[in-house]
């Protein structure tokens, strides 16, 4: 633990544990008492609340703020306040996120030395939070491309649909199919075909804003959520992904590299959409764009005016 002290615009260092003029003054039953609880929970919003409550008895905290950067992990108890002091967590090399704890006035020494007695009884219950929201994050994951699987897929639309409506805001939904992908794992093999999918979600996430998402549907079939996106705003972004993907050179072997395409269905949230009808609108919309000769995009006024085919079964 390293802990780093600011206040206002101020940062100052402050001795590492065991350098501490002061050793931690907190009795072994609280001490107990508190890993008790924090051994009760692998959720990490809670176990940082139960943290911050339990922690008030043995050194007054304001607030306190969880920080993995790297996995998108933040967690905050209270409120932020003038002073701060900050750790980075780590246990047996494991690097366990960033921990700020806030006050209006400046922590003591001795206070710092009881808050890394008490952090050294968070850092057990942290790692296993850590891991299973590891777990549950890749239960929700296509494990070849990292974009999210069908489970995840009908667990957040639904709630998106919802949210949209309740926020009256614009959703958009669109559908890729890369093109003639069979005969790319013909000519270069599978393993570079699945090259090619890890590529195209690299393309659609970085076309895409934090907020969107980015699904498996099937094979080669991805399906990306756009919240808050006018069809038109989605045809834009759309367009940019099939650019994008017509754009790559894709290593097969060290010599030679791949290309693909892609065609892409949109459709746009409305009045009476359900899941399966915006899905189904968009598919249609893709059938189309495949029909009209693949690498482009057919959205919602090509139906509008009757231009897109039904699918046959
Ligand atoms: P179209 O333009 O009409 O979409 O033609 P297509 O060849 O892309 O479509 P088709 O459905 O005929 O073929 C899809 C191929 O995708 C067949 C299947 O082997 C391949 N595929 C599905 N999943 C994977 C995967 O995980 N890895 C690899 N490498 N190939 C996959
Ligand atoms: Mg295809
Ligand atoms: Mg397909």
């Amino acid at each position: 633990m390293t802990p780093l002290q600011s206040s206002g615009q101020v940062g100052k260092a402050i001795a590492p544990f065991g350098e501490l003029a002061l050793k931690p003054d907190i009795r072994p039953d609280v001490l107990f008492r508190l890993t008790g609880k924090l051994q009760s929970t692998l959720e990490l919003p809670l176990l940082i609340e139960i943290f911050f409550k339990n922690i008030q008895s043995s050194v007054s905290v304001d607030g306190i703020s969880y920080r993995v950067r790297d996995r998108q992990i933040v967690v905050c108890q209270g409120r932020t306040s003038a002073h701060s002091v900050n750790y980075e967590l780590s246990n047996h090399g494991d690097k366990l996120g960033e921990l700020v704890f806030f006050r209006s006035s400046r922590f003591r020494e001795y206070e710092l030395a009881n808050i890394e007695g008490l952090l050294s009884t968070l850092l057990h219950p942290l790692r296993n939070a850590l891991l299973y929201r590891e777990a549950l994050d890749a239960s929700f994951r296509d494990p070849l491309t990292g974009a999210g699987n069908r489970v995840a897929l009908d667990r957040t639309l639904d709630r998106e649909i919802e949210l949209s409506r309740r926020h009256a805001q614009q959703l958009s939904l669109l559908m890729l199919d890369l093109d003639k992908f069979k005969s790319i794992n013909d000519q270069h093999g599978h393993s570079s075909g699945d090259a090619v999918l890890k590529e195209t979600v690299q393309a659609i996430t970085d076309c895409m804003r934090q907020t969107d998402l980015c699904f498996r549907y099937g094979g080669e079939e991805f399906l990306v959520l756009l919240s808050n996106a006018s069809q038109a705003d989605a045809l834009i972004v759309a367009d940019r992904i099939r650019e994008t993907i017509s754009k790559l050179l894709i290593p097969a072997t060290k010599t030679t590299t791949m290309t693909a395409t892609a065609s892409i269905g949109c459709a746009s949230l409305t009045a009476s959409d359900s899941r399966q009808s915006l899905i189904h609108r968009a598919d249609l919309a893709l059938y189309t764009a495949k029909n009209q000769g693949r690498n482009r995009v057919i959205g919602e006024a090509a139906l509008s005016q009757g231009l897109i085919e039904e699918k046959r079964q």
